[in-house]
């Protein structure tokens, strides 16, 4: 089969690889869409999470590795022991790898396992022809959802997990910084959880219109300093939550300074370099920091809201590239391109 496999940093080849065969409790899947995650381009730019030289805790696995966590795809065989799942059965998974037997795991809360790994970072991913996954970690794709829209379930649970860490927004006003994938999948959850208002920041004007339509605020922070434009817009109330959604040093500045007092810090970002943390500002207020990680089983609300229109994936997915053009349609042009991408999907198989 072909896969797009991960050599090294600025070095994943499109190569034949063996087909995979499910374990007991697994099933392989053949993979129709895939989508292009800010983590993904994390392992072809660097820093990566990739294990190179140490095998990872939980599956043993070093490069070289398949990419890609996010897909679709149809059940083409079953391993052992599973059951209430069939061939040709229109899935996609949540790519969390869990012990299953750590206190977290047996809390339910498998994302934040011990021994957490990930599908196409520390075992072979989804940027193939198959995909072998655990059984336990699929969805059925519901009817009226599509093979290509259903890729955005996963992006979009990360936005869903994250608000249902900060529980009911009804009546409150949420900034949001960052107007990437991750950042909008935040604006969607937030609405849906009652937020009164939602501001989001970024740079440039790209996602202004679709932020607007959807009843947001945007503010582009090349013209205007983020931190003044919540106190405008709060008539210097200030945000009762701010989702961090970039991972940098200024934008956690932001999402501290931007927050009421009591108020709180959602950072859903990846930090390429450790962050200093402005301590007194937070605790002044009371301000308190949140983090979130994945998602549990919110790609079952994620693939509803699609279902029901609530979320349009059209309006998500900016381009289409193939796995023989990967490198080069899709993670060098996302360096050239970034901030006009929403989401890059990567057609790998014709759907039934
Ligand atoms: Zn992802
Ligand atoms: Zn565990």
């Amino acid at each position: 089969m072909r896969a797009a496999v991960w050599h090294g940093y600025k070095d994943i080849r499109i190569e034949d690889a063996p087909v995979p065969v499910p374990a007991a409790g697994q099933v392989r899947v053949r993979v129709d869409w895939a989508g292009i995650c800010g983590t993904d381009r994390h392992e072809y730019e660097g820093p990566n999470f990739i294990p190179v030289t140490r095998p990872h805790r939980l599956t043993g696995r070093v490069a070289p590795l398949i990419l890609g966590h996010e897909f679709s795809g149809r059940i083409s065989a079953l391993g052992d022991g599973v059951t209430g799942w069939q061939v040709g059965d229109r899935v996609t998974a949540n790519g969390t790898l869990s012990c299953g037997v750590c206190e977290a795991c047996r809390s339910g809360r498998y994302n934040v396992c011990q021994k957490l790994g990930f599908l196409g970072v520390s075992t072979d991913g989804a940027f193939a022809d198959e995909v072998v996954v655990s059984a336990e970690r699929l969805f059925a794709i519901p009817d009226g959802v599509s093979q290509r829209d259903a890729v955005l379930c996963e992006p979009l649970a990360c936005g869903i997990h994250a608000t249902n860490l900060l529980g009911d927004l009804t009546g409150k006003d949420a900034v949001v910084l960052g107007p990437g994938i991750i950042g909008l999948s935040a604006f969607f959850a937030a609405k849906a959880a009652g937020a009164r208002r939602v501001l989001v920041t970024g740079v440039g004007e790209h996602r202004r219109a679709l932020i607007e339509q959807h009843g947001g605020v945007y503010v582009d922070t090349a013209e205007v300093d983020a931190v003044e434009a919540v106190e405008r817009w709060s008539e210097g109330r200030l945000a009762d939550v701010v989702y961090e959604c970039i991972g940098l040093q200024s934008t956690l500045d932001q999402a501290v300074r931007a927050t009421k007092p009591g108020g709180r810090i959602m950072v859903m970002g990846v930090f390429g370099k450790k962050p200093v943390v402005d301590m007194n500002t937070l605790q002044e207020a009371e301000r308190v920091i949140m983090t979130s990680q994945a998602h549990v089983d919110e790609i079952a609300t994620a693939l509803e809201r699609l279902r029901s229109g609530d979320i349009d994936a059209s309006e998500l997915i900016t381009r289409t590239v193939t796995l023989d053009t990967l490198v080069q349609d899709g993670f060098e042009h996302l360096i050239a391109h970034g901030p006009e991408h929403i989401k890059v999907l990567i057609h790998i198989n014709e759907e039934a």
